[in-house]
């Protein structure tokens, strides 16, 4: 028995041993630099964040647009890799991508598993229904809610929405097309997403996004935890780009009078956030 636990602890140990080999490493800005390229965690299905652009066939979008100037104040290439709301800190923690850049939300709860940079883009999460159904969060009371597993969008409606049910799919694209088929009374996540998802939708005129708000979304590079020097970096680059214009020019360039979105960017980065 006692050599029976003995071999079990050594097996332990290996199998340890063997998953401290395979980590991440432990100085991300040393291993990007070394290695010329930087991996991206992005989304590639939410415009204008991160979504395939039909000509070019390229992953474009908001969050890209904050890796690429990342990557070229590193002087290193980009690899975009498509993560899910679910998959992006697993892949982040395995080492698999170097960063997160995927409509991502700060918040304390995250926070003990992953470092974030200072809020990049700020939004709050609100619902896209059938036009005329719901005028207050009452009306959608006891009703099926899609959204994305993974996401602060499912635990905040969760709690905002006791009576109802909510229906997790992979991603809010999936969401959206259950509620096109009646499956679902509404779909929830962060209101830049549904603009975006609504402004490609065949037939929008029959959705809109009511005036129901139920959540402060504020966006953060996701990184490893203790990775310091890369946090350091990241954060001194965004704050360099909001000094110079650039952030606002990249926000203007997805969201601004020129698109269908006419957003008003009533957020600034700054190193308190
Ligand atoms: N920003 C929210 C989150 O981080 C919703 C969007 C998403 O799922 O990426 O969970």
């Amino acid at each position: 028995m006692k050599r029976l636990v003995a071999g079990i602890m050594t097996a332990t140990l290996v199998a340890m041993t063997g998953a401290a080999l395979a980590a991440p490493p432990a100085d991300t800005l040393a291993e990007v630099k070394k290695k010329g390229v930087l991996v991206a965690g992005v989304k590639d299905s939410l415009p204008p964040f991160g979504y395939i652009d039909e000509k070019s066939r390229q992953i474009v979008g908001y969050d890209i647009d904050f890796v690429n100037a990342i990557a070229r104040k590193l002087g290193v290439k980009v690899e975009l890799k498509p993560v899910t709301s679910a998959s992006r800190m697993p892949q982040l923690q395995e080492g698999n991508i170097d960063l997160i850049a995927a409509t991502m939300t700060k918040n304390p709860e995250r926070a003990k598993q992953i470092d974030f940079s200072h809020t990049y883009f700020f939004t709050g999460q609100k619902f896209i229904t059938r036009k005329g159904s719901v005028k207050s969060l009452k009306d959608l009371e006891g009703k099926k809610i899609g959204t994305a597993k993974g996401s602060t969008s499912e635990q905040n409606a969760k709690k905002a929405l006791p009576s109802s049910t909510v229906l997790s799919f992979d991603d809010y694209p999936q969401a959206f097309l259950a509620l096109q088929q009646g499956k679902v009374a509404a779909v929830t996540t962060d209101e830049a997403i549904l603009a975006g998802i609504l402004a490609k939708a065949p037939n929008k005129e029959r959705f809109e996004i009511p005036n129901v708000q139920i959540s402060d979304e504020p966006y953060g590079i996701g990184m490893r935890k203790g990775d310091k020097a890369f946090v350091d970096f990241v954060n001194k680059t965004i704050l360099e780009m909001e000094k110079s214009g650039e952030a606002k020019k990249i926000f203007d360039k997805w969201f601004g009078p020129h698109t269908q979105f006419h957003l008003k960017r009533n957020f600034k980065i700054t190193a308190d956030k």
